[in-house]
């Protein structure tokens, strides 16, 4: 199997250090020279539980990715989903598979400006990965990844995909109902990753304070309910659960929108809140919580 890593950055890095190591040939694309530069000259430095590990595998921008991919697995932020695949589209034929596990609703879509709809598979991932310097990841604990065909039908791919994730040591689970996880998870991210961003917090304080635990708590119950007026019912008290979680167990954790307001980026705000509020839309119910998240977000990257 060929791969691409589109996106080359925390969690591109470790995947693609991984999959590597488990059999795979992998190419890593990305628009920052440092980080390709980096990767080339001294090898991509993946540190984890068990300590750091060296990975020699090739990086480069997209009009260097000379050979046709078997499956591209992209992994930029979502606000660069549209450009990274498009500035890939002389590497992918009718036999190219594309995977997402980005955060954020409506990549699959974006990727499909590109790719036959029976070639895209989504998902979601819970390995978490940092970008210490150029060329250097950090992954601690553990984390998997679930994820289906967009078409919703089987096929081989799944298998394969399931497999080498295994190998690479992620577990990995087939989930025909993923659109129920990607939303799942677009609703934590807007309570979770939004409040704590615009109160320049971690999870911890917020859940210290009662006014914190019930924002978050009306937030979950508001992204629910835009789940099920676009067809897919979630079940809310896992992502009650999920956020209770995050406050005692990952108290001291950076979203990655309050690392992203930090270092001055734009954050993918609008494909996580601000998708809520576009289904909301689309289905005639509102979501004015998350809409004031999202127009708060908006303002305070243009600041
Ligand atoms: P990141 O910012 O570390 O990496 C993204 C990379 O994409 C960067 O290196 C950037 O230069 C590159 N990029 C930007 N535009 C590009 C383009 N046009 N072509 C090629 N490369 C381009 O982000 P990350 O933390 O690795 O996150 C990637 C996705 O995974 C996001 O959707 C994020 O929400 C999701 N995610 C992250 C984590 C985590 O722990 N980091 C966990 C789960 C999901």
């Amino acid at each position: 199997m060929f791969v691409y890593i589109l996106g080359a950055g925390a969690m591109g890095c470790v995947f693609g250090a991984k999959l590597s190591a488990a059999g795979w040939r992998v190419h890593l694309i990305d628009v920052n020279a440092k980080q390709i530069a980096a990767i080339n000259e001294a090898g991509l430095k993946l540190s984890g539980d068990n300590g750091e590990k060296t990975y020699r595998l090739p990086a480069s921008n997209a009009a260097d990715a000379k050979e046709t991919a078997d499956l591209i697995i992209v992994f930029t932020k979502s606000l660069h989903t549209s450009d990274a695949i498009a500035s890939m589209k002389h590497a992918i034929d009718d036999k190219t598979y594309v995977l997402t596990l980005q955060n954020g609703l409506g990549n699959a879509e974006k990727i499909a400006a590109c790719v036959a709809r029976d070639r895209i598979l989504e998902g979601v991932t819970t390995v978490p990965a940092d970008l210490v310097s150029p060329g250097v990841v950090a992954s601690h604990g553990s984390g998997g990844v679930q994820f289906f065909t967009l078409t919703g039908e089987t096929a081989p791919i799944v298998e394969e995909i399931s497999a080498a994730l295994a190998r690479a040591g992620i577990d990995a689970k087939a989930d025909p109902a993923i659109r129920e996880a990607i939303w799942t998870k677009v609703i934590f991210n807007a309570t979770m990753n939004a409040t704590c961003a615009l109160l320049d917090t971690t999870p911890g304080p917020l859940g210290d304070r009662e006014d914190g635990v019930a924002l978050a708590a009306a937030l979950i119950e508001e992204g629910a309910s835009v789940a099920s007026a676009s067809g897919c019912p979630i079940d809310a008290a896992g992502v009650h659960a999920m956020a209770k979680m995050s406050m005692t167990q990952h108290r001291n954790h950076i979203p990655s929108m309050l690392q992203d307001l930090r270092a001055g980026r734009r954050t993918e705000v609008d494909d996580i809140n601000g998708a809520i509020v576009r289904q909301a839309r689309a289905h005639s119910v509102g979501a004015p919580m998350h809409e004031t998240l999202w127009r708060l977000m908006r303002v305070r990257e243009d600041l």
